[in-house]
């Protein structure tokens, strides 16, 4: 409609000036597909320069209860809609991303700090891919039958949408996890009230602007911004929202279930991690290193599945430290929007100071620091000086069991240690209270097999990472959360089945 085109192309202006330090984005809360301007703000910063860049709306109990009326109202038309316009409502929205797919990169990189390379090669065409992939999916979701000869009875399936899904999602991969959650809740005909991480909230603001323009109905997707304690707790204790997809720390995983259960309400929890990285004497070091260092400081570590612990081979201990320390070395720590640097800002001062505080305590605990924080020097332009940076840090010399490798420090930092025999590192690697991932690098086939079974977690990648079918299921074990997520378990998780039983010989 014109007023679409009218937002759209006002929007289109604010994001253009997105790359200037002086602009400011007041970010609003979108419900039924409307704007509504905000009373209160929580400062949003630009983390690679320490400034504020956005205003996040300061949004509560009362903003969730607008927004889920909106959903309710708009459950009972947009359940009734058929697959192929959903599928092809999600095709648009994909679309309409993709070729904006420059000042989305560009607004996620500066929101939560990671390099512009990663926001655009990574996050913006997996969001895109997010909405395409379930597009397709939701046409190939069928229903299960049979019939039994005996009792001359046929059972079928249906599936139903649940109603309105309230939708929690973190900072680190701000729109490429939202996504992944909206795409599927919305294929399967729910309505979603959705709440961003308040540290990252801009490119779910733009979000909004390509629903409209898509054309998806009012009050299908709500956008509620504010902190998890008032708008995030106003959704998990919402007594019409029965179904809660959440992605963030394990504490707070912890407090929905707690919350949840009073309504019995269906849970998806993907939580933290504290992955380990196992290099066995036969990996073939060359190839193995580069990826081993993508899969410990990718987007500065600040990624669920990124290497917190590296178990190397006694045999082979030395060598890989001095090419593991040398190649973090090369890594270029550095402005965001810089096509150069491979590794940008924390997302927040206390997140900075969190991480560094884990370096400290391995210090005191006599872990050596091979390179990064405390050791080497970081080298920034002076636009960067009042940034959230930290060197890529390898810390050895640290026991299992203490806090640097028992908690999850989502940061780039990674300790490593040795190993002697399969069995031991098998034991050490599942002995820790997470369970999400771990690598395997080895060369023997039946080694690989045998140590993927026998690790309690719910990924493992052999001589490789982050290599993602969407096909397969992804979640975690333990403390790393509950349900997985893929194409059937997302569509399963956002659908009630129920079994029909008809006597046909009546
Ligand atoms: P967080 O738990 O602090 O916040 C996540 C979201 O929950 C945010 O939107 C926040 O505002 C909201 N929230 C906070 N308190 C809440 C409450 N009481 N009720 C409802 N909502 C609340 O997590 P974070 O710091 O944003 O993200 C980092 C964490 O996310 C890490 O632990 C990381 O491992 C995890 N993570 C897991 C996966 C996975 O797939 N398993 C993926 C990405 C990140």
């Amino acid at each position: 409609s014109d007023n679409t085109n009218w937002l759209s192309s006002i929007f289109c202006l604010k994001i253009r000036t997105f790359s200037m330090a002086t602009s400011l984005t007041i970010i609003q809360n979108f419900i039924n597909n409307e704007y509504f301007p905000a009373k209160n703000f929580i400062a949003s910063y630009d983390p690679a320069i320490g400034e504020v860049w956005a205003k996040v709306p300061d949004s509560d109990a009362e903003e969730v209860e607008q927004a889920y009326q909106a959903a309710k109202k708009a459950f009972s038309g947009w359940k009734k809609t058929t697959v192929e316009e959903r599928s092809r409502l999600l095709l648009k929205i994909a679309d309409i991303l993709e070729s904006r797919l420059e000042e989305f990169a560009i607004a996620e990189s500066r929101d939560n700090g990671k390099p512009i390379s990663v926001a655009k090669n990574g996050d913006i065409p997996r969001a895109v891919l997010n909405f395409r992939f379930f597009a397709t999916s939701i046409l190939h979701y069928q229903n299960r039958s049979t019939y039994q000869e005996a009792y001359s009875a046929l059972n079928y399936t249906t599936r139903h949408p649940i109603g309105v899904v309230g939708i929690i999602a973190p900072w680190n991969l701000p729109m490429y996890l939202l996504s992944w959650k909206i795409a599927p809740c919305i294929a399967t005909g729910n309505t979603c009230v959705c709440k961003p991480s308040e540290l990252t909230s801009v490119t779910a603001y733009m979000l909004c602007d390509v629903l409209l323009q898509a054309g998806l109905p009012a009050g299908v997707v709500n956008m509620v911004f504010g902190y998890g304690s008032k708008v995030g707790e106003a959704i998990v204790s919402h007594p019409g929202i029965p179904l809660i997809t959440f992605t963030g720390s394990t504490a707070t995983g912890k407090i929905i279930q707690r919350s949840s259960a009073e309504h019995c309400k269906k849970l998806s929890l993907e939580l933290g991690g504290k992955n380990s990285g196992i290099v066995f004497s036969d990996a073939d070091l060359e190839k193995c290193i580069p990826t081993i260092v993508s899969s410990c400081f990718a987007n500065q570590g600040e990624i669920c599945l990124c290497t917190e612990r590296l178990f190397v081979h006694e045999e082979v201990f030395e060598e890989f430290l001095e090419k593991f320390v040398e190649a973090t070395r090369k890594l270029k720590v550095g402005d965001p929007t810089s096509p150069a640097s491979t590794t940008g800002s924390l997302v927040s001062k206390d997140h900075l100071d969190k991480v560094k505080s884990y370096i400290n305590m391995a210090v005191k605990q006599n872990g050596k620091i091979r390179c990064g924080h405390l050791v080497d020097d970081l080298d920034l332009s002076p636009r960067n000086k009042n940034g959230y940076f930290i060197l890529p840090t390898v810390l050895t010399g640290l026991k299992d069991d203490s806090c640097v490798n028992q908690e999850e420090i989502f940061g780039p930092v990674v300790t490593v240690t040795t190993f002697t025999t399969e069995q031991e590192v098998i034991e050490r690697s599942n002995n820790i209270s997470y369970g999400l991932s771990a690598t395997v690098f080895s060369r023997d086939v039946g080694k690989v097999h045998r140590v993927a079974q026998a690790l309690d977690v719910g990924t493992v990648w052999c001589n490789c990472w982050v290599i993602r079918d969407l096909r397969m299921p992804f979640g975690g074990t333990k403390k790393s959360g509950l349900g997985r997520e893929s194409q059937d378990d997302s569509l399963d998780f956002f659908t009630e089945q129920k079994t029909v039983c008809v006597k046909i010989d009546v």
